[in-house]
Protein backbone atom coordinates (compact mmCIF):
# COMPACT_ATOMS: atom_id res chain seq x y z
CA UNK A 1 0.00 0.00 0.00
CA UNK A 2 0.88 3.54 -0.73
CA UNK A 3 1.31 5.72 2.13
CA UNK A 4 0.81 9.49 1.39
CA UNK A 5 3.04 12.34 1.92
CA UNK A 6 2.25 15.82 3.17
CA UNK A 7 0.99 17.95 0.58
CA UNK A 8 -1.26 15.44 -1.12
CA UNK A 9 -2.92 14.24 1.76
CA UNK A 10 -4.73 17.39 2.91
CA UNK A 11 -6.24 17.77 -0.44
CA UNK A 12 -7.68 14.13 -0.56
CA UNK A 13 -8.94 12.29 2.07
CA UNK A 14 -8.63 8.88 0.29
CA UNK A 15 -5.14 8.80 0.21
CA UNK A 16 -3.82 6.44 2.82
CA UNK A 17 -2.09 7.95 6.15
CA UNK A 18 -1.34 6.47 9.22
CA UNK A 19 -3.98 6.97 12.67
CA UNK A 20 -1.59 5.44 14.31
CA UNK A 21 1.86 4.88 13.34
CA UNK A 22 3.06 1.46 12.38
CA UNK A 23 -0.61 0.26 13.38
CA UNK A 24 -3.64 1.28 11.29
CA UNK A 25 -4.37 3.99 8.35
CA UNK A 26 -7.36 6.55 8.53
CA UNK A 27 -10.12 5.31 6.72
CA UNK A 28 -10.23 5.68 3.07
CA UNK A 29 -12.31 4.58 0.13
CA UNK A 30 -11.17 1.83 -1.53
CA UNK A 31 -12.60 2.85 -5.25
CA UNK A 32 -11.48 6.38 -5.26
CA UNK A 33 -8.14 4.88 -3.78
CA UNK A 34 -8.00 3.13 -6.95
CA UNK A 35 -8.85 5.89 -9.59
CA UNK A 36 -6.38 8.07 -7.54
CA UNK A 37 -3.90 5.23 -8.78
CA UNK A 38 -4.92 5.21 -12.28
CA UNK A 39 -5.01 9.06 -12.84
CA UNK A 40 -1.26 9.14 -11.85
CA UNK A 41 0.38 6.19 -13.68
CA UNK A 42 0.08 5.36 -17.11
CA UNK A 43 -1.50 2.29 -18.43
CA UNK A 44 1.80 0.90 -19.19
CA UNK A 45 2.61 0.74 -15.57
CA UNK A 46 -0.19 -1.37 -14.39
CA UNK A 47 -0.89 -3.77 -17.97
CA UNK A 48 -0.16 -6.84 -17.80
CA UNK A 49 1.82 -6.98 -21.19
CA UNK A 50 5.66 -7.84 -20.57
CA UNK A 51 7.46 -5.35 -22.41
CA UNK A 52 10.81 -6.37 -24.12
CA UNK A 53 14.36 -6.31 -22.90
CA UNK A 54 15.92 -3.67 -25.35
CA UNK A 55 13.10 -0.89 -24.78
CA UNK A 56 13.48 -1.79 -20.75
CA UNK A 57 17.22 -0.94 -21.58
CA UNK A 58 16.37 2.33 -23.84
CA UNK A 59 13.76 3.60 -21.17
CA UNK A 60 16.59 3.04 -18.40
CA UNK A 61 19.42 4.44 -20.43
CA UNK A 62 16.95 7.90 -20.84
CA UNK A 63 15.87 7.57 -17.23
CA UNK A 64 19.46 7.43 -15.64
CA UNK A 65 21.10 9.41 -18.65
CA UNK A 66 23.83 7.20 -18.96
CA UNK A 67 25.26 5.71 -22.84
CA UNK A 68 24.78 1.92 -24.14
CA UNK A 69 28.19 1.50 -22.75
CA UNK A 70 27.85 1.93 -19.45
CA UNK A 71 24.58 -0.18 -19.57
CA UNK A 72 26.23 -3.13 -20.62
CA UNK A 73 29.42 -2.75 -17.67
CA UNK A 74 26.09 -1.88 -15.18
CA UNK A 75 24.90 -5.69 -16.61
CA UNK A 76 27.96 -7.21 -16.19
CA UNK A 77 29.27 -6.32 -12.46
CA UNK A 78 25.60 -6.70 -11.45
CA UNK A 79 25.11 -10.03 -12.91
CA UNK A 80 24.37 -12.95 -10.48
CA UNK A 81 27.14 -14.72 -12.63
CA UNK A 82 29.80 -12.70 -11.43
CA UNK A 83 29.09 -13.63 -8.04
CA UNK A 84 30.56 -17.82 -8.77
CA UNK A 85 33.70 -18.53 -8.06
CA UNK A 86 33.75 -20.73 -11.63
CA UNK A 87 31.98 -19.95 -14.73
CA UNK A 88 28.74 -21.38 -15.51
CA UNK A 89 29.25 -24.27 -17.40
CA UNK A 90 32.36 -25.77 -15.38
CA UNK A 91 30.84 -24.81 -11.67
CA UNK A 92 31.12 -27.78 -9.25
CA UNK A 93 28.47 -29.75 -7.68
CA UNK A 94 27.72 -27.22 -4.71
CA UNK A 95 26.69 -30.71 -2.45
CA UNK A 96 30.05 -32.43 -3.43
CA UNK A 97 32.15 -30.78 -0.37
CA UNK A 98 35.81 -31.99 -0.41
CA UNK A 99 36.08 -34.46 2.83
CA UNK A 100 38.97 -32.21 4.33
CA UNK A 101 37.72 -29.00 4.39
CA UNK A 102 38.83 -26.34 6.77
CA UNK A 103 35.95 -23.92 6.10
CA UNK A 104 33.42 -24.09 9.19
CA UNK A 105 30.72 -23.43 6.95
CA UNK A 106 31.39 -26.32 4.48
CA UNK A 107 31.80 -28.57 7.66
CA UNK A 108 28.28 -27.50 8.91
CA UNK A 109 26.86 -28.12 5.20
CA UNK A 110 28.61 -31.44 5.08
CA UNK A 111 27.52 -32.31 8.43
CA UNK A 112 23.39 -31.23 7.10
CA UNK A 113 24.00 -33.14 3.69
CA UNK A 114 25.08 -36.53 5.85
CA UNK A 115 22.36 -36.38 8.26
CA UNK A 116 20.05 -35.54 5.23
CA UNK A 117 21.01 -38.69 3.00
CA UNK A 118 20.57 -40.65 6.60
CA UNK A 119 16.53 -40.20 6.27
CA UNK A 120 14.72 -42.77 5.07
CA UNK A 121 11.64 -40.34 3.46
CA UNK A 122 9.98 -41.38 0.13
CA UNK A 123 7.44 -39.41 0.95
CA UNK A 124 6.48 -35.52 1.00
CA UNK A 125 4.54 -35.23 4.38
CA UNK A 126 0.71 -34.17 4.27
CA UNK A 127 1.21 -30.71 5.10
CA UNK A 128 4.18 -30.02 2.28
CA UNK A 129 1.66 -31.60 -0.27
CA UNK A 130 -0.83 -29.41 0.82
CA UNK A 131 1.47 -26.10 0.97
CA UNK A 132 2.84 -26.94 -2.31
CA UNK A 133 -0.52 -27.67 -3.67
CA UNK A 134 -1.66 -23.96 -2.96
CA UNK A 135 1.34 -22.82 -4.79
CA UNK A 136 0.88 -24.61 -7.68
CA UNK A 137 -2.54 -23.35 -8.00
CA UNK A 138 -1.45 -20.31 -8.83
CA UNK A 139 1.85 -20.51 -10.20
CA UNK A 140 2.32 -19.80 -13.62
CA UNK A 141 -0.80 -20.96 -14.55
CA UNK A 142 -2.37 -19.63 -17.87
CA UNK A 143 -5.86 -18.18 -18.10
CA UNK A 144 -8.33 -20.98 -19.92
CA UNK A 145 -10.40 -18.79 -21.36
CA UNK A 146 -9.80 -15.15 -22.05
CA UNK A 147 -13.11 -14.07 -20.27
CA UNK A 148 -11.70 -14.86 -16.73
CA UNK A 149 -8.77 -12.91 -17.32
CA UNK A 150 -8.86 -10.30 -14.51
CA UNK A 151 -8.98 -6.12 -16.09
CA UNK A 152 -5.54 -4.39 -15.69
CA UNK A 153 -6.16 -1.56 -13.37
CA UNK A 154 -8.24 -3.60 -10.85
CA UNK A 155 -6.84 -3.69 -7.38
CA UNK A 156 -6.04 -6.13 -4.82
CA UNK A 157 -7.05 -6.44 -1.58
CA UNK A 158 -5.39 -8.66 1.31
CA UNK A 159 -6.93 -10.13 4.18
CA UNK A 160 -6.28 -12.16 7.46
CA UNK A 161 -8.94 -13.96 9.07
CA UNK A 162 -8.09 -14.81 12.63
CA UNK A 163 -9.26 -17.72 14.56
CA UNK A 164 -12.70 -17.50 16.48
CA UNK A 165 -12.10 -14.99 19.41
CA UNK A 166 -11.54 -16.17 22.60
CA UNK A 167 -10.72 -13.10 24.95
CA UNK A 168 -9.40 -14.61 27.81
CA UNK A 169 -6.87 -16.75 25.24
CA UNK A 170 -5.96 -13.64 23.18
CA UNK A 171 -2.44 -13.79 23.79
CA UNK A 172 -2.18 -17.01 21.52
CA UNK A 173 -4.51 -15.53 18.78
CA UNK A 174 -3.29 -16.89 15.32
CA UNK A 175 -4.11 -15.87 11.87
CA UNK A 176 -5.58 -18.53 9.92
CA UNK A 177 -6.24 -17.96 6.97
CA UNK A 178 -4.80 -15.15 4.29
CA UNK A 179 -7.06 -14.23 1.17
CA UNK A 180 -6.49 -11.84 -1.66
CA UNK A 181 -9.87 -10.63 -3.08
CA UNK A 182 -10.67 -8.20 -6.29
CA UNK A 183 -12.35 -4.71 -5.32
CA UNK A 184 -14.66 -5.73 -8.26
CA UNK A 185 -15.61 -8.82 -6.04
CA UNK A 186 -18.98 -9.22 -3.62
CA UNK A 187 -18.34 -8.87 0.17
CA UNK A 188 -20.48 -12.30 0.28
CA UNK A 189 -17.48 -13.94 -2.41
CA UNK A 190 -14.89 -13.39 1.02
CA UNK A 191 -17.48 -15.03 3.57
CA UNK A 192 -18.10 -18.18 1.49
CA UNK A 193 -14.20 -18.70 1.37
CA UNK A 194 -13.78 -18.08 5.06
CA UNK A 195 -13.73 -21.92 6.79
CA UNK A 196 -14.94 -22.61 9.91
CA UNK A 197 -15.50 -25.32 12.00
CA UNK A 198 -18.53 -23.79 13.31
CA UNK A 199 -20.03 -24.14 9.79
CA UNK A 200 -20.02 -27.99 10.34
CA UNK A 201 -20.88 -28.19 13.47
CA UNK A 202 -24.19 -30.42 14.66
CA UNK A 203 -26.47 -30.04 16.58
CA UNK A 204 -27.94 -32.82 18.80
CA UNK A 205 -27.55 -36.31 19.93
CA UNK A 206 -27.34 -38.91 17.11
CA UNK A 207 -26.88 -42.97 18.83
CA UNK A 208 -30.06 -43.98 17.37
CA UNK A 209 -29.65 -42.39 13.99
CA UNK A 210 -25.81 -42.10 12.70
CA UNK A 211 -26.47 -41.66 9.32
CA UNK A 212 -28.71 -38.44 9.84
CA UNK A 213 -25.81 -36.60 10.70
CA UNK A 214 -24.93 -34.88 7.48
CA UNK A 215 -28.37 -33.28 7.00
CA UNK A 216 -27.53 -31.39 10.12
CA UNK A 217 -24.84 -29.37 9.58
CA UNK A 218 -25.04 -25.88 10.88
CA UNK A 219 -23.99 -23.86 7.33
CA UNK A 220 -27.19 -25.13 6.05
CA UNK A 221 -29.66 -24.01 8.50
CA UNK A 222 -28.54 -21.04 9.96
CA UNK A 223 -27.15 -19.10 7.17
CA UNK A 224 -27.41 -15.38 8.84
CA UNK A 225 -23.71 -13.53 8.86
CA UNK A 226 -22.13 -9.99 9.23
CA UNK A 227 -19.15 -7.99 8.32
CA UNK A 228 -18.67 -5.08 10.41
CA UNK A 229 -16.77 -2.17 8.30
CA UNK A 230 -16.62 1.37 9.95
CA UNK A 231 -20.52 1.83 11.52
CA UNK A 232 -21.71 -0.55 9.52
CA UNK A 233 -22.98 -3.62 9.22
CA UNK A 234 -23.15 -5.78 6.33
CA UNK A 235 -25.37 -8.58 6.19
CA UNK A 236 -25.99 -11.94 4.15
CA UNK A 237 -29.21 -11.70 2.77
CA UNK A 238 -29.25 -14.21 -0.09
CA UNK A 239 -31.66 -16.40 1.26
CA UNK A 240 -35.01 -16.35 2.39
CA UNK A 241 -34.03 -17.74 6.31
CA UNK A 242 -32.03 -15.18 6.62
CA UNK A 243 -32.25 -12.61 9.38
CA UNK A 244 -30.85 -9.65 9.95
CA UNK A 245 -28.70 -10.85 13.66
CA UNK A 246 -27.24 -7.22 13.99
CA UNK A 247 -30.62 -5.88 15.19
CA UNK A 248 -29.83 -6.71 19.02
CA UNK A 249 -26.06 -4.83 18.97
CA UNK A 250 -27.95 -1.83 17.09
CA UNK A 251 -30.42 -1.85 19.58
CA UNK A 252 -28.61 -2.30 22.62
CA UNK A 253 -25.60 0.58 21.33
CA UNK A 254 -28.60 3.29 20.92
CA UNK A 255 -29.33 2.77 24.59
CA UNK A 256 -25.79 2.91 25.42
CA UNK A 257 -25.77 6.37 23.40
CA UNK A 258 -23.48 5.04 20.48
CA UNK A 259 -23.14 6.70 17.09
CA UNK A 260 -26.02 5.18 15.09
CA UNK A 261 -24.82 2.15 13.20
CA UNK A 262 -26.30 1.40 9.64
CA UNK A 263 -26.61 -1.93 8.06
CA UNK A 264 -26.77 -2.73 4.10
CA UNK A 265 -26.32 -6.17 2.42
CA UNK A 266 -23.31 -7.89 1.97
CA UNK A 267 -24.23 -9.31 -2.01
CA UNK A 268 -25.00 -6.04 -2.92
CA UNK A 269 -21.51 -4.38 -1.76
CA UNK A 270 -18.25 -5.06 -3.36
CA UNK A 271 -14.92 -4.52 -1.98
CA UNK A 272 -14.41 -1.07 -4.00
CA UNK A 273 -17.54 -0.01 -2.32
CA UNK A 274 -16.12 0.03 1.09
CA UNK A 275 -14.50 2.84 2.96
CA UNK A 276 -11.97 1.19 5.31
CA UNK A 277 -9.08 0.98 7.48
CA UNK A 278 -5.24 -0.52 6.80
CA UNK A 279 -4.38 -2.29 9.93
CA UNK A 280 -7.51 -2.02 11.77
CA UNK A 281 -9.68 -4.92 13.09
CA UNK A 282 -13.08 -5.83 11.77
CA UNK A 283 -15.68 -8.43 12.52
CA UNK A 284 -17.05 -11.18 10.85
CA UNK A 285 -19.65 -12.96 12.71
CA UNK A 286 -21.42 -15.89 11.69
CA UNK A 287 -23.42 -18.52 13.51
CA UNK A 288 -25.03 -16.29 15.73
CA UNK A 289 -21.74 -16.10 17.85
CA UNK A 290 -18.77 -17.39 15.80
CA UNK A 291 -16.37 -13.92 15.65
CA UNK A 292 -13.72 -13.84 13.99
CA UNK A 293 -11.04 -10.62 13.53
CA UNK A 294 -10.66 -9.53 10.02
CA UNK A 295 -7.76 -7.46 9.33
CA UNK A 296 -7.15 -5.52 6.04
CA UNK A 297 -3.09 -5.62 5.51
CA UNK A 298 -2.90 -4.89 2.05
CA UNK A 299 -5.06 -2.82 -1.10
CA UNK A 300 -2.65 -2.77 -4.42
CA UNK A 301 -3.13 -2.78 -7.99
CA UNK A 302 -2.96 -6.49 -9.82
CA UNK A 303 0.49 -6.78 -11.08
CA UNK A 304 1.26 -8.94 -14.18
CA UNK A 305 3.09 -11.59 -11.83
CA UNK A 306 0.13 -12.04 -9.81
CA UNK A 307 -2.51 -15.00 -10.14
CA UNK A 308 -4.86 -12.96 -12.95
CA UNK A 309 -7.46 -16.04 -13.33
CA UNK A 310 -10.43 -13.98 -11.82
CA UNK A 311 -12.11 -17.40 -10.86
CA UNK A 312 -9.29 -18.28 -8.71
CA UNK A 313 -10.15 -15.90 -6.07
CA UNK A 314 -10.65 -14.81 -3.23
CA UNK A 315 -7.21 -16.66 -3.54
CA UNK A 316 -5.74 -18.50 -0.08
CA UNK A 317 -2.16 -17.68 0.13
CA UNK A 318 -1.91 -19.07 4.02
CA UNK A 319 -3.38 -21.55 5.91
CA UNK A 320 -2.49 -22.31 9.18
CA UNK A 321 -2.61 -25.94 10.55
CA UNK A 322 -3.16 -27.54 13.43
CA UNK A 323 -3.01 -30.41 14.98
CA UNK A 324 -5.69 -33.15 14.42
CA UNK A 325 -7.40 -35.36 16.71
CA UNK A 326 -6.96 -38.93 16.37
CA UNK A 327 -9.66 -41.61 16.96
CA UNK A 328 -8.89 -43.04 20.73
CA UNK A 329 -9.23 -46.90 18.68
CA UNK A 330 -6.94 -46.80 15.57
CA UNK A 331 -4.90 -43.49 16.60
CA UNK A 332 -4.91 -43.63 12.69
CA UNK A 333 -8.07 -41.64 11.39
CA UNK A 334 -9.16 -38.45 12.22
CA UNK A 335 -11.87 -38.21 14.74
CA UNK A 336 -15.57 -38.04 13.47
CA UNK A 337 -17.74 -38.91 16.61
CA UNK A 338 -18.15 -38.57 20.49
CA UNK A 339 -19.28 -40.33 23.02
CA UNK A 340 -20.55 -40.31 26.62
CA UNK A 341 -21.63 -42.25 28.90
CA UNK A 342 -20.36 -45.20 27.03
CA UNK A 343 -19.43 -48.26 28.78
CA UNK A 344 -17.17 -49.10 25.70
CA UNK A 345 -15.31 -46.32 25.83
CA UNK A 346 -11.84 -45.85 27.82
CA UNK A 347 -12.20 -42.73 28.59
CA UNK A 348 -14.93 -39.60 29.17
CA UNK A 349 -15.92 -37.92 26.44
CA UNK A 350 -14.21 -40.54 23.85
CA UNK A 351 -13.49 -39.72 20.29
CA UNK A 352 -13.41 -42.06 17.55
CA UNK A 353 -12.95 -41.89 13.67
CA UNK A 354 -16.44 -43.16 11.72
CA UNK A 355 -15.16 -46.83 11.18
CA UNK A 356 -14.06 -47.74 14.58
CA UNK A 357 -16.82 -46.10 15.90
CA UNK A 358 -19.28 -48.34 13.50
CA UNK A 359 -18.00 -51.40 14.44
CA UNK A 360 -17.78 -50.35 18.15
CA UNK A 361 -21.09 -49.34 18.61
CA UNK A 362 -23.62 -51.23 16.20
CA UNK A 363 -24.16 -54.79 15.08
CA UNK A 364 -24.47 -55.83 11.65
CA UNK A 365 -27.81 -54.90 11.10
CA UNK A 366 -27.21 -51.53 12.93
CA UNK A 367 -28.87 -52.00 16.21
CA UNK A 368 -27.14 -50.13 19.10
CA UNK A 369 -25.12 -52.07 21.40
CA UNK A 370 -25.43 -50.67 24.92
CA UNK A 371 -26.33 -47.50 26.12
CA UNK A 372 -24.62 -44.29 25.15
CA UNK A 373 -24.84 -40.82 23.59
CA UNK A 374 -23.35 -40.07 20.45
CA UNK A 375 -22.33 -36.52 19.30
CA UNK A 376 -20.63 -35.38 15.80
CA UNK A 377 -17.32 -34.68 16.00
CA UNK A 378 -15.73 -31.50 13.91
CA UNK A 379 -12.11 -31.20 14.02
CA UNK A 380 -10.55 -28.15 14.03
CA UNK A 381 -7.67 -29.87 11.80
CA UNK A 382 -10.33 -30.30 9.09
CA UNK A 383 -9.77 -28.03 7.11
CA UNK A 384 -5.70 -29.18 7.20
ZN1 LIG B 1 -16.36 -19.13 12.82
ZN1 LIG C 1 -10.52 -45.37 14.39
Amino acid sequence: MAEGGGSVNSLNENVPVYEHVDVNSKPFHIGSFRDLWLSVLNPEDYSFKETSGEIDDVRFMQEMGIPPETLEELKAVCSTESLCCHPADEAPDPDDIPADTQLATLKLRKKRLDYKKSLIRDSVGRHDAYANELEMLTLGRRIEDATDLIPEGEIVLTFNVIYPILFKQFRHVRVYQTLHILGSQKLTELRDAICCVSDLQVFGEFSNTPDMVPQFISKDHYKSAFFYFEGVFYNDMRFPECRDITKVTRDWAKTKGFPEFTTAKMEETTFSDLRVKVGYPYLYCHQGDCEHVLILTDVRLVHKDDCLDRKLYPLLTHKHRVVTRKCSVCHLYISRWITTKDALAPMDPCLYCDQCFRLLHYDQHGNKLGDFQAYAYVDPGAFN
